[in-house]
This record gives C-alpha cells, structure tokens and sequence, in this order.
C-alpha cells in the first residue's frame, strides 16, 4: 500500500481516456482551425502522405495560417520507429503546441504516438474509413519482423469530414465496414476470455463494440450506396470502437479471433489485403467456431462489397489453411475461440471449405 496519502493508489483506479470533441459532417476542414483557436494553440504540424496533403492537408494548412497560427507538414510513408523520431524532433523543432494527423492509419499512427510521447495534443483527421484506430489511444507501429501495438494518448479532437470519406475510394470504406462486423465475433471471443480465463471484461465497452458491428450490419446497403447517412453510420461506428477500447484500457472488445486470422494473414500472404477486409473474412469462420450465425456476417460483407472468399482477398487457398492454424499462437495471451478448437491443417481447410472461403 502506498503511503504517501497524497499519491492515489492508481492500481486500484481505472483511468479512462476519451476524444474531447468528436465532429461528423460535410465540410469540416476548417472546423480545425476553429479548435485550434479555441485551444489557443498558435503552433501546428500536420502529418500527412502525398496523396493525402492534396487531399485535405494543403486546405488545412492554409486554414490555419489564414487564421493566423503556425504551420508547418511534414511528410511521411512508413509507420515505423525512425519516421515516429524524425516527426518527434520537428515537433520539438517547431515548438508545435499541436498535432494533426490527416489520412490513412498510417499518418494518424505516427501522429498519435508522436504527439502523445513529446506531451503534446493530437488530432485525427482521417480520409478514409478503412479501420477504427482513428479515435482510439491505440496506435500500431512496424517493428523489425510484425507491427506491434502501443499505447498513445486520446485525440483531442476526430474530424470527420463525411465528405472526404465518401470520395474515397470505395474499397477503404468496405473495408472499415468488415472490421466493424468482425465486431460481432470479437466481443463473443472476449466474454469467452472472461468465462473461461477470467480476464476483465466490461459490459458497457462490449456493448459498444457490439452496437457498431449491428449498426453497419442494419444499414450495409445505404453504406454501400455511399449516401451521406451510410457513411456517417459507418464513421459514428468507428468512433464509438475507439471509445470503447479506451473504456476498456484495452483492444479487446474489437480485437480477437477475426484478427488474430488477419495478423497472421499479415505476416505469411505475399501481398496482404487491408486489414479491414482479412477481418471481415476471419469473422465468417470464426462465427461458425463460435456457434453464431456466420451466414448474416457473411451477408452483410457481401452486402456492403467487401470479400468474403480467399479470391476476393487474392489468396490461395494454402495461405488461408496456414493462416488459420497459425492465429491462435500469434498473440498466445489473448484468449479467444481459437483456444477451444485447436485447428491443425484438416480442421482448418474444413472450416474454410465449409464457410465457402476457399
Ligand atoms: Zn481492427
């Protein structure tokens, strides 16, 4: 026990972290500059991608400047730790109060955990809708052989310029759909854990999770129609993952069998699809493991025109096998389904042929 009376035990304390300001809508690009004002921050860097400062980075920029802060972009095509350095030390550089991350997972990766370890605030401004670390404090880096995940801090703000997102190309956005229907089987994997290995569980975070998936599984086809409500469902979805990962303190009630199945696809396809799609098809064998109905997950991945076979994906059919019997021991503490049907090569094409994957 502490005994510093001063000094809260924070073993017993469960911190949660959250977005302060999350914005929705069309034409959002110069409600940063409004935030920025309001935050007097009067110094910013943007983290961005060449296609992505074209995008929406460069009219950002000038919304800022015109609104009379500093800033500054810098560049970047890799999440890795030499990038996170190098955006570290412009920060410091700049004396940047604030940082925007304006893109895919990779600018807002670098972002986040840029700002978050040199203290300062962060913003996430995504383009596309293609997963949901856009408002989470979870941030995925590449290490020397597998990325790995880290801790970083909670946007101040998420501007989601719906806009934006439904100019993108499409396959982003199916994307994003499929790893938040994977969503269905992922919580099941966590009360799984909870029953059967004890881990913490929280209701409210599942329930969360679980909505989001439910939400885009109801509305798959006006997602698909790219109408401005598709694709706000889609985005309010994202968001409330990321909300409850950070209620949680942790991934797990948006991350488990399904993307144990898409890591390891990762680390053995030659050419990886996005992370969104290789979820959405894990989920549709791990619903069946489950006991759930896989043929409605099936449905709606079908629906919203994201995969739901190995072709779609652009794998064979051995990829698939090898993935599935490699999933559970690729992040050995996370119990999940996978723990209870132990999938050797047999078993593993069986589920597969059976769902209509391969
Ligand atoms: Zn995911």
């Amino acid at each position: 026990m502490s005994t510093d009376l001063s000094e809260p035990d924070y073993s017993k304390i469960h911190r949660i972290n959250l977005p302060r300001i999350v914005l929705v809508g069309e034409n959002l690009l110069n409600q940063i500059r409004n935030i920025c004002i309001e935050q007097n921050f009067g110094n910013a860097l943007i983290v961005t991608g060449e296609t992505t400062l074209k995008i929406a980075g460069q009219e950002t920029l000038d919304l800022l400047v015109d609104g009379g802060l500093q800033a500054n972009y810098t560049l970047i095509s890799d999440a890795t730790r030499e990038t996170v350095d190098n955006v570290i030390s412009k920060i410091k550089g700049f004396s940047s109060d604030v940082v925007l991350g304006i893109g895919g997972g990779r600018n807002i990766d670098v972002a986040k955990i840029s700002a978050h370890e040199c203290g300062r605030f962060y913003i996430s401004v995504p383009t596309v809708a293609s997963h949901d670390g856009i408002a989470s404090d979870l941030a995925s880096i590449k290490g020397s052989d597998r990325p790995y995940t880290v801790k970083a801090a909670s946007p101040l703000a998420v501007v989601m310029d719906s806009r934006i997102i439904a100019e993108s190309p499409y396959r982003f956005t199916a994307s994003g759909c499929g790893d938040m229907i994977c969503k269905a089987v992922e919580v099941r994997d966590w009360r799984l854990a909870h029953r059967e290995n004890n881990d913490y569980y929280c209701g409210y975070a599942a329930s969360l999770s679980l909505m989001s998936s439910q939400h885009v599984m109801e509305r798959a086809s006006i997602i698909r129609a790219r109408t401005q409500d598709g694709i706000r469902t889609l985005l309010e979805a994202l968001v409330s993952c990321g909300v409850s990962m950070s209620i949680a303190g942790s991934s797990k009630p948006t991350s488990g069998s399904s993307h144990l199945f898409s890591h390891s696809l990762d680390q053995i396809a030659e050419k990886p699809a996005l992370h969104g799609e290789q979820c959405g098809v894990g989920s549709i064998m791990m619903a069946k493991l489950h006991g759930l109905n896989w043929e409605a997950i099936r449905d709606s991945l079908r629906t919203v025109g994201a995969p739901i076979t190995a072709e779609e994906l652009g794998m064979g059919r051995e990829v698939i096998v090898k993935a599935l019997t490699m999933a559970q021991s690729i992040r050995p503490n996370r119990y999940t389904i996978l723990n209870k049907h132990k999938l050797d090569e047999k078993k593993a094409a069986e589920l597969a042929e059976f769902t209509g994957v391969i």
